[in-house]
């Protein structure tokens, strides 16, 4: 259960209901105003090497932004939902987006005029629109610090048309299995071979939890999909990616077999993630190989296409041999 450090809060959080619950919450824990929780200037002074320091802090705030952006993966619109950052630290995370230390965890107070933005948008389109609530935090980890999650999905549920959808990594998944969902959830789990677990998602559940919680979801009607991501080329990865497909083969449950559809994602890096890995984490596994990578544009590396192609022929050969009936909704 994650207690935080200190709390860095807006003093508006108090008009809030889950403001109110979660200043209660955490009665005993060091509090900090602060005028604004994108800029907390404290925490854009330290040092790299500070970072999982600071992941030991939370943020609470009102969220102001609530633009959709258009989406068409596997979803029409990702939504700024409850919270961004992460109080985990896969040395990948897409959310270390820039020196100002941005992947901690904040929450945002303001659900109640987020999820009414959805209904309404929902309730007016002329077609069956689903939103991803999940692309800046991990609602699963978020849900077990505010239950939001589970009011989520009761408030969603009489919501006429639309669906919700959102990744996780964690295996916390007892709290929503209960709930009357009506269908209009999908929870896609996301999954790494063991090795790269260990060596490069900290803080996170391990694979045979999140199978299990894959297999539990499924087995009440969720909705539900397997992201194979990302996918890291280290030295033996067929080896380490093809015993991940076995192991997911053996291991799903016949239901979620029968609905599951998978998303794969190469890894994509930066010299951002470089420079606060070399230092937060000096002692671990390099992600950055320069034999097959290339600069992506904006600091960003990416694998060169030829080692990419590889990877991707490669693992679809390997999920028609051991999936054949599922479908891969995109390779990137
Ligand atoms: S669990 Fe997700 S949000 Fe958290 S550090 Fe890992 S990739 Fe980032």
């Amino acid at each position: 259960m994650f207690k935080p450090k200190a709390i860095y809060y807006e003093k508006d959080i108090i008009n809030y209901e889950l403001g109110k619950e979660l200043m209660k919450k955490y009665e005993e824990v060091p509090k900090i105003e602060i005028e604004n929780h994108n800029n907390i200037e404290e925490m854009r002074k330290k040092s790299n090497k500070e970072f999982m320091e600071m992941k030991k802090n939370l943020i609470i705030g009102v969220r102001k932004t609530h633009k959709f952006v258009e989406n068409h993966k596997t979803s029409d619109y990702l939504v700024p939902y409850t919270s961004s950052g992460c109080t985990a630290a896969c040395m990948y995370c897409y959310l270390v987006c820039n020196y100002n230390k941005c992947s901690y965890l904040r929450l945002f107070v303001n659900r109640e005029q987020m999820l009414e933005k959805i209904i309404k948008t929902a309730n007016e389109a002329d077609r069956e629109l689903t939103f991803e609530i999940g692309s800046n935090s991990d609602l699963i980890l978020e849900n077990s610090i505010t239950r939001n999650l589970v009011w989520t999905i009761e408030n969603f549920k009489e919501c006429k048309k639309g669906k919700l959808t959102f990744p996780t990594k964690f295996d916390m998944v007892d709290d929503i299995l209960e709930l009357d969902h009506k269908g209009k959830i999908i929870v896609r789990m996301s999954v790494n071979p063991d090795y790269i677990i260990n060596r490069v998602e900290f803080g996170i559940s391990r694979l045979d939890e999140r199978i299990e919680a894959i297999n539990k979801l499924g087995e009440v009607g969720y909705k539900v999909g397997i992201l194979i991501a990302p996918v890291i080329m280290v030295e033996n990865w067929k080896e380490l990616y093809l015993e991940l497909i076995k192991k997911l083969e053996s291991k799903i449950s016949n239901k979620v077999k029968k609905e599951a559809s998978f998303e794969i994602i190469f890894m994509t890096y930066s010299f951002v993630h470089t420079k606060i890995n070399e230092e937060a984490f000096p002692n671990s596994i390099k992600l950055y190989n320069k034999e097959i990578m290339k600069g992506g544009g904006r600091g960003k590396y990416r694998y060169k296409e030829e080692y990419r192609k590889e990877g991707e022929i490669f693992l679809k050969e390997q999920m028609k041999k051991y999936f054949p009936n599922n479908n891969i909704e995109y390779i990137v």
